[in-house]
């Protein structure tokens, strides 16, 4: 698998992803997508957009603000309680997060062969991450387990601190206390506070879901590992609401449809794996995270969460409406327990890219060169098809064209006629784009051209009115 970098200097080289406001050095964790990762993006979205909502009848959308009336906020616990456990090495005033350096200890001698040690400091991590206290337990199993820190090496910390990672602003003119408001660290709450609105207006029964697609910002402490963790990111989620009792059964059906969405979009099935979580949060009942093998190792792309009733209720009594749903089967009136899936829109790119990647010998007459390629699903590549005339005379650019427009109509096409045809080849490996598409002499013969596939290098000779529907096929497959 390639690393990180290479991947980083890919994603830049040809469009994919920039620094933020780079001309000015950048802005940490902040990413701009470039022409290319935007289509990347649009589709992944388009997909779980369709998976989620358009294929189910009961599962609606909604696009909520990403400012909403500060209460929210308390209700939810975000303003008390979202926090992760800091501390800083004093020698070298670098702040890391108390729960990932042992992590990485754990890690580490796990990669020395030293398991029942690894096991040993797992288990007082599990027990810190539960103590009354997390923050000071966290920060014993530092001192007792002598953890270095990465960069300088040195064991001289900070005692651990909880730092809460909601942005806040402002709201009109006068400064006060009262005009506190925050940047929303998550879409969930949009959908819980519209539950019952949405139901009546859409007029739907338990159960049912609400989807949304939607930015989220975390002021998170350590974020070194580029779009994978962010500090202005965009999340899919989806909350579904059920009758108390019957939670568990959502639960499995749709950590069943998640990783198969995951599978679907090609992501290969020995990277992904179920990870339950260490601690549940004190309102959950089941949570668990579907992760993927990153180049820096196995991180969580997904979560799957059975939350109780404890959203509702929160914004029951916080906002002193009533929010119980009148069940008209069983006449029963009841708050519903939600179970929700919530993915990184960004994360899931990153596993996109590092999933796709690869490099391979290939033999081109007697010469053996390295191809870059991203092997993307083809519904999700940013081009589904490259155009090219073999060269740029004699009628060639002007039937190239002409295709090109008909599959503009349904595609993201792009068009080369620069260079030789073998490097206009490996210029679209390198991007991904599943099929290039060749007009030559006998197409103005015959009315034929080549379609080549990225993968194999094979090339079909096809009437050109049929190549819309060749891709069409090869697309939905
Ligand atoms: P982590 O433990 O990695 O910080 P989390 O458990 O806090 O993640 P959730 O609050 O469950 O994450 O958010 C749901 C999803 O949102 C995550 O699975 C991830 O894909 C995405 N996500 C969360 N934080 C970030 C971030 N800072 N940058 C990019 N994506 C994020």
């Amino acid at each position: 698998m390639a690393d990180l970098d290479t991947i980083v200097s890919l994603a830049k080289r040809r469009g994919f992803l920039y620094p933020s406001s780079e001309i000015y050095g950048g802005l940490g964790a902040v990413y701009d997508y470039g022409p290319l990762g935007v289509e990347l993006k649009r589709n992944v979205r388009e997909r779980w957009w369709n998976a989620m909502v358009r294929e189910h009848d009961n599962v609606v959308g909604l696009d909520a603000a990403i400012l909403m009336h500060p209460t929210v906020w308390k209700a939810s616990g975000h303003v008390d309680a979202f926090s992760d456990p800091m501390i800083d090495d004093k020698a070298s005033k670098r702040r890391y997060r108390a729960d990932q350096l042992i992590e990485g200890h754990v890690d580490k001698l796990r990669a020395k062969g030293k398991d029942d040690e690894a096991d040993a400091v797992y288990g007082r991590f599990v027990a810190a991450l539960n103590a009354d206290d997390p923050a000071s337990a966290l920060g014993q199993v530092i001192q007792d387990e002598e953890i270095k820190s990465p960069d300088s090496g040195a064991f001289d910390w900070t005692d651990v601190r909880q730092f809460n990672l909601m942005f806040e602003t402002r709201v009109g003119a006068v400064a006060g206390e009262d005009d506190r408001i925050y940047l929303r660290p998550e879409t969930a709450q949009g959908i819980f506070v519209h539950f019952k609105t949405v139901a009546e207006t859409a007029r739907q029964q338990v159960p049912f879901g609400i989807a949304q697609i939607g930015k989220a910002f975390r002021n998170e402490i350590v974020a070194r590992q580029f779009i994978f963790r962010m500090r202005e990111f965009e999340q899919m989620e989806m909350q579904y609401f059920v009758k108390p009792g019957e939670q568990m059964e959502a639960y499995e059906a749709w950590s069943e449809r998640r990783m198969a969405w995951h599978r679907a979009n090609g992501i290969r099935p020995e990277k992904l794996r179920w990870h339950e979580h260490e601690k549940l949060a004190h309102y959950a009942d089941a949570a668990q995270d579907v992760q993927y093998e990153y180049p820096f190792g196995w991180n969580e792309v997904e979560g799957v969460h059975s939350r109780t009733d404890y959203d509702l209720s929160r914004h029951q009594e916080f906002s002193g409406k009533k929010l119980e749903y009148f069940d008209p089967q069983t006449q029963e009136r009841y708050l519903p327990y939600v179970v929700e899936t919530s993915v990184g829109l960004d994360r899931t790119i990153l596993m996109v890219l590092c999933d796709a990647y690869a490099e391979e010998e290939v033999t081109n007459g007697d010469k053996t060169e390295t191809r870059t390629v991203l092997r993307f699903h083809p519904a999700l590549a940013p081009f589904t098809a490259a155009v090219f005339p073999l060269v740029k005379k004699g009628g060639m650019p002007e039937a190239a064209h002409k295709i090109e427009a008909d599959l503009r109509r349904q595609f993201n096409v792009t068009y080369d006629e620069k260079g030789a045809v073998g490097r206009r080849y490996r210029r679209q490996d390198e991007v991904g784009t599943p099929f290039a598409i060749t007009v030559d002499g006998d197409t103005l013969e015959d009315g034929t051209v080549t379609v080549r596939d990225r993968d194999s290098m094979e090339q079909d000779r096809i009437p050109a009115e049929n190549v819309r529907r060749y891709i069409e096929d090869k697309v939905d497959a």
